[in-house]
């Protein structure tokens, strides 16, 4: 068989194992509470706030689109005309064309332009925030993180177009098996040490102080079957007024981080009900399957590119002879810009059941529904979110039920668990 029947195959493989594993790890059977439930939630929540969440999100919405907008226009513009792989040649010329200089440097400077280009309406979403109170930043803070996120990326995206390049080199006809494992490999290696090498650099991290809370958080923790070995509190405050928490890392790198704005803002009941949701993350192992749907993913993005590479149309359009060019990168970023905007919808579904089945696992382990009720109102209320989002908004990208469905499940828990 040809490398290209092979390709075909594994392409096949990776697709069935990606579909199976979302069939299998994604909580498919936990439907969303009753829409008349969440109406009446929704009515008994103060009009003046759900006015002012929708009045923030529609301020934000305009720039919000037109960055991803300008985005696919800029990636477009890019890879499917000559420009982009005219731009790799310039960047690489100093460097006599050397294909890591091309590669590496040209790669880099593609995608550097695609970020300036989008900068204004990263900035005009900060002015935003500043105006309705939700960031703490001044303009040199923000601009230090921006610098920063700059930094982390050209360091990944340079190992990463460097051994994507040096593969395609070592292995003209296969590299799209070798770079699809490296790809996996490295979305599973980023899983590991994102939260202990790249979190730290945007912010500090401290373990929660002693006293009742911390203890009654390890005990839940211990309850709950979860080893946890610290509760860490994060310094948000230094940009955020919004209240947060999450769970990340994998075995060993694995931890529970709260934001130091919920424990200032929440009463010692609905902090527990965050950090029994982010238990049952860890639960349900929601990060490992995360990292395994990927790596999936990403392997069968390599293939895919590598196939979709020998269609003539694009590369004449390109203004290359092969994708395997790094002056054909700026063709690759085109496709994987298209391929994320598809790929928005998906990710946002499987995510609101992931989320669900969390604040399922919250509900049975505090077993307070109305801390729970109470810490989603103050969520939407704190992080000015709109209650009850516009329908294709919420299907095209919501990641976590809206607020109305949140407390509608704890009423729904609070019904059952009286009977
Ligand atoms: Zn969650």
């Amino acid at each position: 068989m040809s490398p290209r029947g092979w390709a075909l195959l594994t392409l096949a493989g990776l697709t069935v194992a990606l579909l199976v594993t979302v069939a299998v790890f994604v909580p498919w059977h936990r439907p969303p509470a009753p829409r008349a439930d969440q109406l009446a939630a929704l009515r008994d929540l103060p009009a003046d706030q759900v006015a002012r969440g929708r009045e923030f999100r529609a301020a934000l919405r305009p720039g919000g689109y037109a960055a991803l907008a300008v985005g696919l226009l800029i990636a477009v513009a890019l890879g499917l005309t000559p420009l982009g792989g005219r731009l790799v040649e310039l960047v690489g010329r100093p460097f006599g064309g050397h294909w890591i200089a091309q590669a590496v440097l040209g790669g880099l400077a593609v995608v550097l332009v695609a970020d300036l280009l989008t900068l204004p309406f990263s900035a005009w979403r900060q002015t935003v925030l500043t105006r309705y109170g939700l960031s703490t930043n001044s303009w040199s803070g923000w601009a230090v993180d921006l610098l920063k996120s700059y930094a982390v990326s050209a360091v990944i995206g340079a190992v990463a177009l460097f051994g994507f390049y040096l593969v395609i080199r070592l292995a003209p006809r296969w590299w799209w098996a070798l770079g699809a494992a490296g790809a996996a490999l490295l979305v599973v290696l980023l899983s590991f040490v994102l939260p202990v090498l790249v979190e730290p650099v945007f912010n500090k991290f401290t373990p929660m102080e002693q006293g009742a809370l911390r203890t009654e958080l390890m005990s839940m923790a211990a309850r709950d079957g979860v080893p946890v070995r610290d509760v860490l509190v994060a310094d948000a405050s230094r940009r955020t007024t919004a209240v947060n928490a999450y769970v990340s890392g994998l075995g060993p790198t694995r931890r529970v981080v709260v934001y130091d704005t919920l424990l200032r803002e929440a009463d010692p009941a609905e902090v527990t009900a965050v950090v029994a949701h982010e238990l049952g993350h860890a639960k349900d192992s929601d990060v490992a399957v995360g990292t395994l749907t990927g790596a999936l993913g990403v392997a069968a993005a390599v293939v895919a590119l590598y196939l979709l590479g020998s269609w003539g149309l694009l590369l004449q359009l390109a203004g290359v002879d092969s994708i395997a060019h790094p002056r054909a990168f700026p063709l690759v970023i085109a496709l994987v810009t298209v391929a994320g905007l598809v790929a928005t919808p998906v990710q946002a579904l499987v995510s609101r059941r992931v989320e669900a089945r969390a604040d399922a696992h919250a509900l049975a382990l505090t077993g307070d529904p109305a801390a729970f009720e109470s810490m989603q109102r103050r969520l939407g209320t704190v992080n000015l979110g709109d209650p009850d989002p516009p329908r294709w908004e919420y299907l095209y990208s919501a990641s976590h039920p809206s607020t109305v469905e949140r407390m509608a499940a704890a009423r729904a828990y609070a019904r059952e668990a009286r009977r």
